[in-house]
């Protein structure tokens, strides 16, 4: 059914396109050479199949056209343009190619024919081919911002990110908008890549570009603490978590691990309990995150955190009537067994949502790889089972 949106989509356009491109050069004909013109019957005979819905025999009989008619580029680069839609990168990329080769082709008709051959390499994964043709798009001025944003999707794509930093800055340039949150982030993968691999200069050069570029992202700031964690400067990674938790609960699941670590005794340490208490008596809002990262990480339930998850539960059996609330409440096997459930349910939930695409997942991404934006992620306002209002007529 989409295909065949698609198809009539695409064929109308061809109508619309291919029509006014043969009328104009039967007017330009008639006017110049003064002698009477008409359409090619094939044309008619396409239009005709489109009307009868016969969209493949109708596909069929332009292609023909295109084939007898080489004059008419706009034909050419429609079916270009629908076999590319439709998954045939390889047809496509043959109908841009032969326009490409003809020298009587002016040079936005060449520009715009390689514009579409290489999102023909793009869209097949082509991208080195891809690349090299937008390269040299980006020389000249009309397809200048096209060809940058085409090569910063090439360079993510390959996580090139010096190269994906450098061509943002050119968008930049040509007022596209502030691109440094974006540079930022690609300088943080540098910086995590570093990381892992345990090379601490080179993380605190990509950090340092990453925090020239936008030193107030919360990712920049978790990586900074990290980074002073992994220095053995622990006061300057406590305040950083700690500045990072007070203006981004929603992270509470990934820089409490962290944060604990720091600890002598870790989570049992009271310190950090008394973190946690105050971010708990800070919000109301701030028991759902607290609740998830204990529940994620088992090891994080000291006594305020367990609180947090207390909270919850209360909030879950609430439309419960009194009475109900009571013996549930009351019991501490029942608390246990519902805090068994709550860990099995956040265990198996995806937790984060992108409010761009809809993605859902277990684990916070800073690139989406739904939609491919950067810090899209947030966690779920219904991270938590909704409670059974009916449960309060039957009991
Ligand atoms: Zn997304």
């Amino acid at each position: 059914m989409r295909t065949e949106s698609i198809v009539l989509a695409v064929a109308i356009f061809l109508i619309v396109v291919g029509g006014a491109g043969t009328i104009w050069g039967w007017v330009r004909r008639r006017r110049d050479q003064r002698r009477a013109s008409r359409l090619p019957h094939e044309y008619f005979q396409a239009v005709s199949y489109l009307l009868e819905e016969r969209t493949d025999r109708a596909l069929a009989a332009f292609i023909e056209l295109a084939d007898r008619n080489s004059d008419m580029i706009e034909l050419h680069f429609a079916l270009g343009s629908l076999f590319r839609r439709k998954g045939e990168f390889e047809r496509a990329a043959r109908i841009h190619q032969n326009l490409i080769a003809r020298p009587s082709l002016s040079r936005m008709q060449r520009e715009t024919a390689l514009r579409e051959l290489g999102q023909d390499y793009l869209r097949a994964g082509l991208y080195d081919r891809a690349e090299r043709i937008f390269s040299d798009l980006l020389e000249g001025k009309e397809q200048e911002v096209f060809a940058a944003r085409n090569l910063v999707a090439i360079y993510e794509q390959q996580q090139d990110w010096a190269q994906a930093a450098e061509m943002r800055r050119r968008l930049e340039k040509l007022g596209g908008g502030n691109e440094r949150d974006i540079i930022a982030q690609y300088y943080c993968e540098l910086a995590e890549a570093a990381r892992l691999q345990g090379d601490a200069a080179k993380m605190r050069r990509a950090l340092a570009e990453a925090k020239h570029n936008a030193s107030d992202l919360p990712r920049v700031r978790l990586l900074l603490a990290q980074s002073a964690f992994d220095r053995g400067n622990f006061r300057e990674a406590l305040r950083g978590y700690r500045e990072l938790l007070e203006n981004e609960l929603r992270l509470a699941e990934v820089v409490l691990p962290d944060l604990a670590s720091i600890f002598p005794r870790g989570a049992r340490d009271p310190d950090f309990d008394g973190v946690v208490r105050r971010l708990l008596d800070t919000a109301s809002s701030a028991s759902t995150p607290l609740a998830v990262a204990g529940l994620k990480h088992t090891r994080l339930r000291s006594p305020a955190m367990l609180e947090a998850i207390e909270r919850e539960l209360v909030l879950l059996v609430e439309p419960m009537s009194e009475r109900t609330v009571a013996s549930f409440m009351d019991s501490q096997e029942v608390r246990t067994a519902l805090i068994r459930l709550l860990t099995e349910w956040v265990a198996q939930r995806p937790l984060y949502l992108c409010r761009i695409c809809g993605f859902r997942t277990q684990t916070l991404y800073w690139h989406c790889p739904g939609c491919r934006n950067w810090a899209t992620m947030q966690m779920r306002q219904d991270v938590f089972p909704e409670p059974e209002k009916e449960t309060a007529e039957h009991a």
